[in-house]
């Protein structure tokens, strides 16, 4: 007879089962390295004692304020310590922390302020203008609190109090509000909104622990780790990072201003050994290093995602001295589901063949339960043949909970029983997944689908290029034919031609993949590297 193991006594129980939330990560780091520097941010620096006190405080101010379970508190601010504060503090009150994307204008900050009825709005000083502008057009009015950051450049104070001044009307003793389950929200991440209005998704704690805890295992993370802030916190938490550097007590190390040479001087100066950042700040830090001729002091680790990184931007970033850790995901899974896991045997390939295989975006991440490529109607897995095309789903722990006040949107992203991610790819004999387009950037020429990365990786192959977008351009007899954007490098303006780019083209790609146009200038990207790809089909429309 099977053994019962229904009986009372093997059941959850408070010693067992605990609601999991990466804001137990601050405490134990608190406990365990009290006086380990934890934030440095120019001359200020704070200890994890310090850190924790500081985020206890924020909690505490919260609820005097009557802020509460469920509470919306928004956040405009570069990667401070009042960032960091806002990821632990807030949800500490049992609030949800909404941090903004710092490259929005008025009318879309007004626009998620007002969808999610913030309660209170915590701004930078250098962001006061677009905020004041935000809340002259807003419905709702929100308690505005100001961050006197010494080094913020310019702006105003708006608010009703300033940040210091409110974290001293909280108490660093009172008790923390605990999520009563772990499926609570405790952050919301607005989408970019390139097709509409943005959509807000909620995290919960169970999802952000795990995916916390992946991305120490993924980028390799220790205590001895310093981790600099290259990649926005306001995008997806900072890839979960935010909680990340606590649960391992390491060091956080804020940057206002991603520019090369404040990476550099900032590597150097505190021994970074990691970073993230999208596929522009690779580029950024390549062109950086070549104009001042600077080199690593010390290996640094760096995370990249965002957008397909060409296979030459990596190869360029690794003999920088940077380890590349190409990584894959979205806000919706709370940020990193893919990574492209490394096998050591890779090591031993010419550096081309090795920087296309770091290229593609991999397998699912210790946390994502499945990672599939599939036909998105009938959702049946596709041969791994490297070449049949279908869509990426997703399932795990890492799904966001939905999208706040959106049913339908939240019903369609996660329709049969995946998370449906609008992203289309081959898998490789090998299980590795390489992405080609989104569902909504595939050129489609004479019935043929031509992948937008494809061309975007031939035209980077060009010594003076730096940055390459394709889109599709409507054409009478094809249906649609491929427009290609091109940046040039500093000194390289003017002295290609659109020959010159065919011709080149034309000895790598398929005759019916070549580019019709070419258009040469500033590409515009979003804060987070991604190329706006709905304004680029427009401008190479009226081209
Ligand atoms: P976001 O929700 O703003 O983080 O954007 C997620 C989208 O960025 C994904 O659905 C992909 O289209 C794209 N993306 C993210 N990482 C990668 C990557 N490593 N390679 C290609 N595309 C990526």
């Amino acid at each position: 007879m099977a053994m019962d193991l229904s009986a009372d006594f093997l059941q959850r129980r408070a010693a067992n089962f605990r609601p999991m939330t990466p804001v137990q990560f601050l405490r134990r780091a608190a406990d365990v390295f009290p006086d380990r520097t934890a934030v440095i941010h120019g001359d200020i620096k704070y200890t994890w004692r310090e850190h924790e006190r500081r985020c206890r405080m924020l909690a505490s101010a919260l609820k005097r304020n009557g802020v509460g379970n469920g509470d919306i508190i928004a956040i405009l601010c570069p990667n401070t310590p009042a960032m960091l504060e806002a990821h632990f503090g807030v949800p500490m009150a049992g609030a949800i922390l909404n941090t903004l994307n710092t490259r929005l204008d008025a009318a879309a900050i007004a626009f998620i302020l007002d969808h999610s009825e913030t309660k209170v709005l915590i701004v930078d000083r250098q962001w006061s203008e677009v905020a004041k502008a935000a809340l002259s057009r807003m419905k709702i009015r929100p308690f505005v609190i100001d961050i006197d950051d010494p080094y913020a450049e310019g702006g105003e104070l708006i608010g009703n109090l300033d940040y210091e001044e409110f974290l001293k009307g909280g108490d660093s003793t009172e008790d923390v509000v605990w999520p009563a389950d772990e499926f609570d929200a405790i952050t919301l991440n607005y989408t970019s909104g390139t097709t509409g209005n943005p959509k807000g998704a909620l995290y919960h704690h169970r999802g952000c622990y795990l995916n916390t805890l992946s991305q120490i295992v993924h980028h390799q993370l220790s205590s001895d780790s310093v981790y600099l802030w290259t990649l926005p916190m306001f995008h997806v938490n900072g890839w979960c990072f935010s909680w990340g550097v606590a649960a391992i007590g390491g060091t956080h190390v804020c940057l206002r201003r991603v520019l090369p040479a404040e990476i550099f001087e900032a590597i150097d100066r505190y021994g970074v050994t990691h970073m993230c950042g999208a596929p522009t700040v690779l580029g950024m830090l390549i062109e950086g290093a070549a104009k001042t001729g600077i080199t690593l002091s010390q290996p640094v680790a760096i995370m990249t995602a965002g957008a397909a990184p060409p296979a030459p931007i990596l190869k360029a970033t690794e003999e920088l001295g940077f380890m590349v850790r190409h990584v894959y995901g979205m806000t919706e899974v709370h940020g990193v589901a893919a990574l492209c896991d490394w096998h050591r045997d890779w090591n031993s390939m010419p550096p081309e063949q090795r920087s296309k295989q770091m290229a593609r975006q991999g397998v699912r991440t210790v946390v994502t339960d499945d990672m599939i490529v599939a036909d998105p109607t009938t959702l049946e897995p596709l041969p791994h043949d490297g070449t049949t095309i279908g869509e990426i789903l997703f399932r795990g722990n890492n799904g966001m909970k939905g999208y706040l006040k959106n049913p339908t949107a939240t019903d369609e992203a996660f329709a049969g029983g995946w998370y449906r991610t609008g992203d289309l790819a081959v898998t490789h004999p090998d299980g590795y997944i390489e992405i080609k387009d989104r569902s909504k950037d595939i050129i489609i020429s004479g019935g043929e689908n031509i992948s937008s990365i494809e061309i975007e990786e031939v035209v980077f192959q060009h010594p003076s290029v730096s940055y390459a977008a394709a889109v599709a351009v409507k054409d009478d007899r094809w249906g649609e034919t491929p427009c290609v954007f091109i940046e040039l490098k500093e000194g390289h303006e003017g002295k290609v031609t659109t020959d010159e780019m065919l011709e080149f083209c034309r000895a790598r790609l398929a005759k019916f993949k070549l580019p019709r146009k070419f258009i040469f200038g500033p590409i515009e990207r979003t804060s987070t590297g991604k190329v706006q790809k709905f304004k680029l089909r427009d401008k190479a429309q009226s081209a």
